[in-house]
């Protein structure tokens, strides 16, 4: 526990337990999207369904980094992570959508939505923190960074299948 650090998050006014729930949300919301992208990343079949599994595979590995570095802040605030997908479920905000659909622009569809809920998530944790728990913002902007640029990765991908669809 990072005691001192707790005590410069109570100075800046922010209650500390709802900071510890929202990064408890969001630690959830990694996990699953680890594993809704793994999973996601074993089934496309069709046009471009390599460069989608191979950039899903490339987005679950971040998805978990994710997780790594909420869970290390979680700790540093003196309170632990939820453990296990019941629990996930539970404190997710963007859920988990089940990769049921092989089709490549349905599995594109469903991970553009998860990822522009991740994004309304980090907005939130930035607009949260700021000013008040620089630890917390710095990695809520980054982790924003990262959630935009996956949105982007696979719009890309969209976009080349509607080209070739045309
Ligand atoms: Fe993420
Ligand atoms: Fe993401
Ligand atoms: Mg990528």
């Amino acid at each position: 526990m990072g005691q001192k650090s707790i005590e410069i998050v109570k100075q800046s006014g922010l209650n500390v337990k709802e900071l510890v729930e929202k990064l408890q949300s969001a630690y959830a919301d990694e996990c699953l999207a680890y594993i809704q992208y793994w999973e996601g990343a074993r089934i496309p079949v069709g046009i471009l369904s390599k460069n989608l599994a191979d950039e899903m595979t490339e987005h679950a590995t971040e998805e978990l980094e994710h997780a790594n570095l909420i869970a290390k802040r979680i700790m540093e605030l003196g309170a632990t992570v939820p453990v296990g997908p019941k629990a996930w479920l539970n404190k997710s905000t963007c859920g988990c959508f089940e990769p049921l659909d092989s089709n490549v622009m349905a599995l594109l569809e469903q991970n553009i939505s998860s990822e522009r809920c991740a994004i309304d998530v980090y907005k939130d944790l930035a607009d949260y923190t700021r000013g008040k728990d620089d630890i917390t913002y710095k990695l809520a902007v980054k982790i924003l960074e990262e959630e935009t640029e996956h949105e982007q990765d696979l719009e890309d991908i969209k976009n080349d299948m509607e080209t070739m669809l045309d």
